[in-house]
């Protein structure tokens, strides 16, 4: 990281590797992953379908190809999908759900990215020749665009049953599910157990350089895996990559509580500094958004004056910035960025 920067909160997706964790890639044993001998990858796949419940998991290389292989492992060309208008799998995959899967998607509203099972109830349609099929609901947890929100496990529930009424299946995006299980306290399969397939990302919060795992029943995952290949997501020696985020689950889960009480301290400041304003309350995992008042400027503007002070923030709409904290970002360094901000703000 340049020395000049004091907090890199543009996205969890910065993280740099350990000295650990590069121990741990560099000593790491590999083999060949599409001929299916990778120790380490094998090592990894078994660790998180323990950890998440499932029979089954598969590494990927990225969180939207985790997304979408289960998509279309999970759908036909044609279905709808349920989900939320701020979700990820509509913004920022590229249009994936239609493009490599033939799906469309039926986009609810809600605050912080959660839909009701009432909402979810409704859009289910009739099956009926002249409609789509509706085949799926996501739920993304947390949720990105909704603040790093944690979905009510009670709606989760509700959605089960709607699901098993209807024939539908349901899919977690849980790029951030681990911020989720710190943040409630819940065991992940006590989220997992009620999704056909579940995604999470090593290269957020958890710190790996890169990676990303698909987690279902054997039968699901042998579907994932042709659609790995397909898409182009078949790596070779990835036990050098598996071997980081296996490091990322021994030791940087239980960490996480530390970047959901800097985001805090964080909100409650720049909510506190004239022109700024922060839904605190909303901030329980590590991503914020903040609101920028018009005399200070667009949020454009303002992301390049903290730029210059060495507070790194990505500006997402005309009058608004976001922060995300993470393993790089220490409390000292929250503790310097809100002192250099208000400084040039007062
Ligand atoms: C980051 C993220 C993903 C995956 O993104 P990639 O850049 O493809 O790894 C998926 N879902 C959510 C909610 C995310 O935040």
């Amino acid at each position: 990281m340049n020395r000049s920067v004091i907090a890199d909160l543009r996205s969890d997706t910065v993280t740099q590797p350990t000295p650990e964790m590069r121990r741990a890639i560099a000593e790491a044993q590999v083999g060949d992953d599409v001929l299916g001998d990778d120790p380490t990858v094998i090592a990894l796949q078994e660790k998180v379908a323990a950890l998440l419940g499932k029979e089954a998991a598969l590494f990927v290389p990225s969180g939207s190809m985790a997304n979408q292989t289960a998509i279309r492992a999970l759908t036909e060309p044609g279905d709808e999908i349920i989900a939320h208008e701020d979700s990820h799998i509509y913004h920022y995959e590229g249009g994936a759900f239609a493009g490599v899967s033939g799906c469309s998607l039926r986009l609810l509203p809600g605050r912080y990215g959660i839909f009701t099972p009432e909402q979810a109830a409704a859009a289910v349609r009739p099956v009926e020749s002249h409609f789509a099929q509706t085949r799926l609901i996501v739920v993304e947890n947390t949720h990105n665009r909704g603040g790093g929100s944690i979905w009510p496990l009670e709606h989760i529930q509700q959605l089960r049953r709607l699901a098993d009424e209807h024939s539908l299946r349901m899919h977690l995006d849980g790029a951030r599910l681990m911020n989720a299980c710190v943040a409630t306290g819940l065991n992940p399969a006590e989220y997992t157990k009620y999704f056909d397939t579940v995604s999470m990302c090593f290269s957020k919060g958890l710190g790996a350089p890169v990676g990303s795992v698909v987690a279902a029943t054997r039968a699901t995952i042998r579907r994932v895996h042709r659609f790995r290949k397909m898409f182009g997501g078949g790596m070779r020696q990835a036990g050098i990559l598996a071997a980081a985020a296996i490091h990322a689950l021994d030791h940087h889960v239980e960490r996480l509580a530390d970047d959901h009480a800097n985001a805090r301290r964080l909100a409650e400041a720049l909510d506190q500094t004239p022109g700024l304003s922060v839904d605190v309350d909303a901030v329980v995992t590590n991503i914020m958004y903040i609101d920028v008042a018009p005399h200070l400027g667009s949020a454009a503007d303002l992301a390049a004056r903290f730029e210059e002070l060495g507070v790194r923030m990505l500006a997402i709409a005309p009058q608004r910035l976001r922060a995300v904290t993470h393993l790089d970002v220490s409390a000292s360094a929250i503790k310097r960025s809100i002192e250099v901000i208000r400084q040039a703000l007062s």
